[in-house]
């Protein structure tokens, strides 16, 4: 009996720290119905100081991406912010302040952290953000209950080279491009020291195998605002 007891808690905790099961929200991973050779690109975490060098590389290749703002960063660097828009790129919703406490959170207190994200975007950059990256990767019934009541959408990802956890660049470059195929998602952290020049080799590859590059939104058909 107590087996079958751990064994369900470890069947939930790993079910709701993984996006990419769909367990108890549907999230948009990949998409390999796409009908171009096309992969979409993400960053988490920002806006930062970093992330003006990922808009002037993204510039260079004309590429659109996805961009997961945190809260509290839009509020530090509103210029960066209106910056992404300005340049073409969608903002999501990354809560307000990616607390590391995320698993444990009250829907109540996810709704707020949802929220007062939504309301500095809404007034920084006039967008109603209609996209939500959870903190972590992690919906459990608590952040289910909480997006049921925001109506985001909720986007995840199907490629991971764990940018924010790796120090290599060549390791990172390796993880994104081994078995890369049309329609997936990848997610990088424009935060990190190192994604400037990660971002710059993985256009030079993805153009040396005809991959083309497509903004979330339109690899799901989805809007990225209200
Ligand atoms: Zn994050």
């Amino acid at each position: 009996m107590l087996l079958i007891a751990f064994a369900y808690i470890f069947l939930i905790l790993v079910l709701s720290t993984n996006v990419q099961f769909n367990f108890f929200v549907k999230s948009y991973n990949q998409n390999p119905h796409f009908p171009e050779k096309a992969v979409a690109l993400s960053f988490d975490d920002g806006p930062v100081e970093n992330t003006l060098e990922i808009l002037k590389i993204l510039d260079r290749y004309e590429v659109k991406a996805a961009f997961f703002c945190i809260g509290r960063n839009i509020k530090k660097h509103p210029e960066i912010f209106r910056e992404i828009i300005k340049r073409g790129h969608i903002v999501g919703n990354h809560t307000y302040s990616h607390t590391r406490k995320m698993g444990f959170l009250r829907s109540k207190t996810i709704l707020k952290e949802i929220k007062k994200c939504d309301e500095i975007a809404e007034k920084i950059g006039g967008v109603k953000m209609n996209l939500f990256r959870p903190p972590f990767g992690i919906i459990n019934p608590k952040t289910k209950k909480a997006l049921q009541k925001t109506g985001h959408k909720v986007i995840g990802w199907n490629i991971r080279p764990y940018d924010a956890i790796t120090k290599s660049p060549e390791k990172i470059l390796e993880r994104i491009i081994k078995d890369l195929k049309k329609g997936d998602l990848i997610l990088l952290h424009d935060n990190m020291p190192n994604t400037a020049t990660i971002l710059e080799q993985l256009l030079v590859i993805l153009k040396q195998r005809n991959f083309s590059t497509v903004r979330a939104d339109k690899l799901f058909d989805i809007h990225a605002y209200n």
